[in-house]
């Protein structure tokens, strides 16, 4: 598609100055305080431990050199090596990737896997990248945090806008540096090259299972509810795929560049066929509508599957379903939360809902030490199980604090960074 047509209409999305560190920090002090550790475990978690800020300069296709800004947040080592994906994104700040990071940890905390959260961005475009630039960059940011990063140390994924061949460059150049094989250095990788089976599909297949057991939960079949996806990437794609083939009514789907409903459910197959590389398929219909048309429009289930902060203080009063799953990371802001909250909607939060895929990262860097790889169906099976076991442990967190799912999430994710920070005598309590 032309790439111009993109500048001319970029992301409908209303953001809000949404401040992700800040609300990362403000839900921890509030789950520490619940949880009666001292002041001095919020004062140590609510920064990473470690950032790094560099330049990479990459030859662009016209022969200039262009100068890239990267990152990389490691969250707590107390539990293991640090883990989380890199993003490619023209809006990703350092104090993003600093709260994704804590994110990250919780998310490990939640579902027991033996890492503490990391997390990495580079501003850029990719949308205006050639594959030969986006090469060169994914190699130049290994170069630059290769001190930092490893198979032991810290195990980077992908991300937003991030997918399978950036990860097996970055691994190529990695290898290239310790002049050995390394697998385990990065997960997501293609299966050729060391990656597992069901990574790709993971996200979706953690929403999917989630939403399930909300659906258990609130005793609603899962045929025929109505559900709009907001997001047709990775996460929103495959999920919109499974609930289609399940008989639920997928009745809104929403891109980079607009929404498009039908309250009778939308042919999904269809619509997959007719999307491009980058998730967008709004701007091949005229009758799209905004992202924010479609995030007010009335369903039984609201899926942002794409950026932060797209339920926020403005537009909280007007959507207009029962429950929300937070398939992105922070996509409702903690003002909206509380709105949320009063009108008695559901919201399942982002660090349970969407660690399928840290889960499967962590499988497939299992396989890669072992050397011994797992069937598709055994993956699928082990993801259900902890995605079962952190809903379990959250929604029964939830009930004995009397709090939201957002909360028993921090504080069922805190426990496990807070004791293995004390155990390794960082902190005293
Ligand atoms: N980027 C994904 C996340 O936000 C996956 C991270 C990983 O696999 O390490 O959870």
């Amino acid at each position: 598609m032309a790439i111009d047509s993109l500048n001319v209409k970029k992301d409908e999305v209303v953001r809000e100055k949404d401040h992700p560190l800040v609300e990362f920090q403000e839900t921890l002090k509030e789950a520490v305080e619940i949880m009666n550790f001292p002041p001095q475990v919020f004062e140590f978690l609510k920064k990473p431990m470690r950032f790094l800020e560099v330049s990479i300069p990459v030859r662009m296709d016209n022969g200039q050199t262009e100068i890239f800004q990267g990152f990389r947040a490691q969250h707590n080592d107390a539990a293991g090596p640090t883990k989380g994906g890199i993003r490619f994104h023209p809006d990703v700040t350092a104090e993003e990737v600093k709260a994704l990071a804590g994110w990250m940890s919780l998310k490990c905390g939640i579902t027991d896997l033996p890492y503490g959260g990391a997390k990495g961005g580079i501003v850029c475009d990719p949308r205006k990248m050639s594959q030969d630039e986006l090469e060169r960059l994914s190699r130049g940011y290994v170069r630059a945090v290769s001190q930092m990063v490893g198979p032991t140390k810290d195990i980077p994924a992908p991300d937003m806008y991030t997918n399978s061949q950036i990860m097996a460059w970055m691994l190529d150049e990695y290898d290239h540096i310790r002049e050995f094989d390394s697998p385990g250095f990065i997960t997501g990788k293609p299966i050729a090259l060391g990656g597992s089976k069901g990574r790709e599909t993971a996200t979706s297949k953690g929403v999917l299972y989630t939403l399930q057991r909300v659906c258990e939960l609130k005793k609603m079949a899962l045929k025929n509810t109505r559900i709009i996806i907001q997001g047709f990437g990775n996460v929103g794609s495959y999920l919109a795929k499974y609930l289609y083939d399940l008989g639920a009514k997928v009745i809104g789907i929403g891109d980079v560049l607009g929404g498009l409903y039908d309250e009778k459910g939308l042919d999904i197959p269809y619509l997959l066929e007719s999307r491009d590389s980058f998730g967008i398929v709004s701007n091949r219909f005229d009758h799209s509508i905004s992202n924010q048309e479609l995030l007010e429009k009335e369903c039984d289930i609201l899926i942002p599957a794409a950026i932060s902060g797209v339920i926020h203080k403005q537009n909280a009063a007007r959507i207009n379903c029962e429950i929300v799953i937070e398939a992105a990371n922070g996509p409702t802001t903690k003002e909206a939360l509380a709105i949320l909250d009063d009108r008695d909607i559901l919201v399942v939060p982002d660090i349970l809902a969407n660690s399928g895929g840290v889960i499967v990262s962590y499988f497939e860097w299992c396989q890669n030490n072992q050397g011994f790889y797992w069937t598709e169906e055994e993956v699928n099976a082990r993801l259900e199980e902890k995605m079962n076991m952190g809903f379990e442990n959250v929604f029964n967190t939830a009930r004995r604090y009397n709090v939201n799912m957002k909360l028993a999430a921090y504080i069922e994710g805190i426990q496990r960074l807070a004791e293995a920070s004390r155990l390794r005598g960082w902190l005293k309590y």
